[in-house]
Formats: C-alpha cells, structure tokens, sequence
C-alpha cells in the first residue's frame, strides 16, 4: 500500500510583515510536516494585486528561515490565474457562479432592510431570476457583474484536526462573492484550486476560516476535487483578548529579530500558547514537534503575555552553548580565542545574546571603577596574585583578602566588584577575573579607568 504523502501549506499574503501570530499557523503546519514525513508548501496569496509587494514577499520567506521553515515547494497565486480563470468557467457551466449587478449601497439598503424585518442579512439571490434582457441592459448601463457562487443549502460537516467534528450550515450564508466586478479574484476561489491542483492534503489554518472551510468544501466538491482535511487552529490574542494585526509592529518577527530575540523562544511562544502543553522554551524544531499535536490544541483564544518572550529568551540563553553564540560574539567584538570563556562566565546573566556586548566592554575596558572600601582594595591590591589566572583565582585571592581585613560576604564582594568592574551587579567574578587579566585588575583597584 502506498500511503499519499502529506502535503502542507502556509498561504499569507505578501501585504505585510509576518507577525507571530502568523507564526503560529506557519509553525503547526511545518510541524504537522515533521511529524508525518510530509511537505511544506509556501504559496503567497498575492491576488490583491494593490496591496502585494515583492519586498513583503521577500520577506515572508526570510522570517520563515529564521524560524527555522525551509518551505519544499514554493507557488504563489499570481502565477495561477489561468487555473483560477478555468476553474470559474467550469463553476459557470455547472451553474454554480452566478453575476450579480448590484452596488455595494443596494447591497447595503437591502442588508439594512431585512435587519429591519428581523431577517438574517443574506444575500436575496436577486441577480439569479434577471433574465438575459434585464443583465444586458445592465450592462448597456455600464454595470460589469460580480461573480457569486451558489451555495447549496446545506450543512457542510468534516473531521477537524483540532476541533474535532465540526460542521458549517451553508444554508445561512450568503452566496460568496469569487470575483469581483473588475475581475480579480477574492481569496475564496483561487485558494480551493490551488490546493486542488498543487495536491494539498491537509489544510491547517486559523479559526477564523471555519466559515470558508464551509463554502470551500462546496466548491472542492463542485470542481470534482479531493477534499483536504482541515484543521483550525485558536488564534493567537493578547492578554486582554485584542487579536493581533499587522498593526502591532513590535510583535513583527522581524522586529522581535531585530530585538534580539531567540527564534525558539518566538517558536515556543508562538506555537505552545493555547496547547496542552505549558508554555516552556523548547530549543529545537523536532522537540517541538513531538509535543504537539493538533488534537491537544485548546479551543479558547490562545492568550499571551509578550513579556513571556522575555523570560523564555533568557532560558534559551542560559543553556545556550557557545558555538551557537559565536558569531554573534565575534560580532560583539569578542576575540575567538577567549569567546568561549567569556560566553559560560556571562550568559547565565544576560536576557538576550547581544546583552553579552554590555559585559565585554566591562572586560576590554576602559571601565571607570568606584572605589568604596579603601581597607579592602588595599588588601586586594596587595594580594593580587601573579598570572597566569585561572578558574580559582578569585577564591583564592578573596580568601586572602578577607584574612587580612576581616571583611566577607557583601562586605567583601560588593567592594571588589564596584572597582573591578564599576557596576553593583554582573557575573559571577570568578569567572570574570581570568578575563579582565592582572594587568587591568591592578590599574582598576588603583583607581585608573582601564
Ligand atoms: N491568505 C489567507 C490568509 O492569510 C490564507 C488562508 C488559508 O490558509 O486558507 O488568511
């Protein structure tokens, strides 16, 4: 038996930068991938010809590198138009598109009228009973149609990936628009043929298309089509329940990027908010495939905190090991041949990789030390011990230290850190010290800025 592989897609449109709440769909489809040996597709929904841009595009397919996605097949509906043109040939055939006439202020009366009745406002089916005269005096008017499918009045059900079954009774909707008056296709159509025809096998996408999953189907079903497995996911809102826009620039993931933050920690947050699982910062794509399942995924909105970034950041950072952080080091200014003791001696203190920057200018210097405790710093001075130094250096020297002046604890370390470094807090001196080398030490306890 030959199973069909599993082919997923991520479809924005290239209108805006990613944010991440778009990289909760992108993720659970390249995780839905990896669990199933199955493909990703990336297909750019760029219909709306006005409002995409080749640099959106560009940058779709970058954030996704940095969120560790490599798409295995790339589309994007532009390209597609005679697939999307022959679909609705075969939809008018069949009987199932229809052109309308009517404005958007007719619509409106309408709309307004059944509210008034206490009807739902669904579209009347006017356009349906105009005989061949009255559209092509219509269009002697200078009326071009829009293209309306026809819904059958039914409940469309499925098996939802994530909620389970679900169903939708199209017999409440209005008959959706798929083309409008000056030809361009509404995202509806295009998208149904395109993962027909690009063998799309499971579509993966928020809650807020439950609605479309319902008039899709019918249309899937109209053109003959398989129909994909759908699974909709909770949407990503803040704390105070507000769903993200690509008005909220700063949670951009090319912004959180720019803020230095980890891409695990944007994956951890992005996908595990709203799932069974806490929320905890998982390092690898893998592992975060193995602790996801669609099925676990909650259905209340998925709210987070972005101050939780914060903290999911600074454990990635801890753990992190030096080889994942060299480049960034070396960008830093930190010489190779000590960025790894520099990197285990401060990353326990740092939030975010570049923080690190901030230490290495306490080690390099010049830093402008506090002297406090003359008693103390004479004695440290004094007993500095010769190069080379090394892990136990500085418990050595601090014991010795404290022989002499009787000061410890607080009393001891605070003075010592203030000189050595002109700041009240920071790593662990010990490791520290090796770094700062004798020469700067001694300068430093002196009073010099070194
Ligand atoms: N372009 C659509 C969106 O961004 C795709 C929805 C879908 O996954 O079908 O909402």
């Amino acid at each position: 038996m030959t199973l069909a592989t599993t082919l997923v897609r991520f479809a924005p449109s290239p209108t805006g930068y990613l944010h991440i709440g778009n990289a909760r769909p992108a993720l659970l489809n390249a995780l839905f991938a990896r669990r199933t040996g199955g493909r990703f597709l990336l297909r750019l929904d760029d219909t709306d010809a006005e409002r995409s841009t080749e640099a959106f595009a560009q940058a779709v397919r970058e954030d996704l590198a940095w969120l560790g996605i490599t798409p295995d097949l790339f589309a994007r509906q532009s390209a597609r138009k005679d697939a999307h043109d022959a679909a609705a040939e075969r939809l008018r055939t069949a009987g199932r598109l229809y052109p309308c006439y009517e404005t958007p202020e007719e619509l409106e009366r309408r709309r307004r009228r059944q509210l008034g009745r206490g009807q739902p406002p669904i579209y009347d089916r006017a356009a349906l009973a105009l005989t061949a005269e009255e559209r092509a005096a219509l269009e002697a008017e200078g009326r071009r149609p829009h293209w309306r499918f026809l819904l059958e009045p039914r409940t469309v059900a499925w098996d939802d990936l994530v909620r389970g079954p679900a169903h939708v009774d199209c017999a409440s909707l209005s008959d959706p628009v798929l083309i409008r008056a000056d030809g361009s296709y509404l995202y509806t159509l295009p998208s149904v043929v395109d993962d027909a025809d690009l063998g799309v096998t499971h579509v993966i996408r928020g809650e807020d298309h439950v609605t479309n999953t319902g008039v899709q189907v019918q249309i899937f079903e109209a053109l003959g089509a398989a129909v994909p497995v759908f699974g909709h996911h909770n949407l990503l809102t803040t704390a105070d329940g507000e769903g993200l826009s690509k008005r909220l620039g700063h949670l951009s993931l090319r912004g959180l990027r720019e803020a230095g933050y980890e891409p695990a920690a944007v994956r951890s947050l992005a996908v595990l908010t709203g799932s069974a699982e806490a929320v905890r910062a998982v390092e690898s794509l893998d592992a975060l495939a193995d602790l996801v399942d669609l099925g676990e995924i909650s259905r209340a909105p998925a709210r987070f905190d972005p101050a939780e970034l914060d903290g999911l950041n600074a454990r990635l950072v801890h753990a992190m090991p030096h080889a994942q952080a060299a480049g960034r080091l070396a960008a830093l200014g930190v010489p190779d041949a000590i960025a790894e003791p520099f990197w285990l001696a401060v990353r326990a203190n740092l939030g975010r990789v570049a923080e690190a920057g901030e230490w290495w200018r306490v080690v390099a210097g010049p830093v402008e030390p506090a002297l406090t405790e003359p008693a103390v710093i004479a004695a440290a001075r004094e007993t500095l011990p010769p190069e080379p130094f090394g892990p136990d250096t500085w418990k050595t020297w601090t014991g010795e230290v404290r022989a002499r002046t009787g000061a410890k604890g607080r009393a001891l370390f605070m003075p010592l850190r203030l000189a050595l470094t002109g700041l009240d807090h920071g790593p662990d001196l010990a490791g520290l010290l090796p770094l700062i080398g004798r020469a700067r030490a001694l300068a430093r306890l002196s009073g010099q800025a070194a």
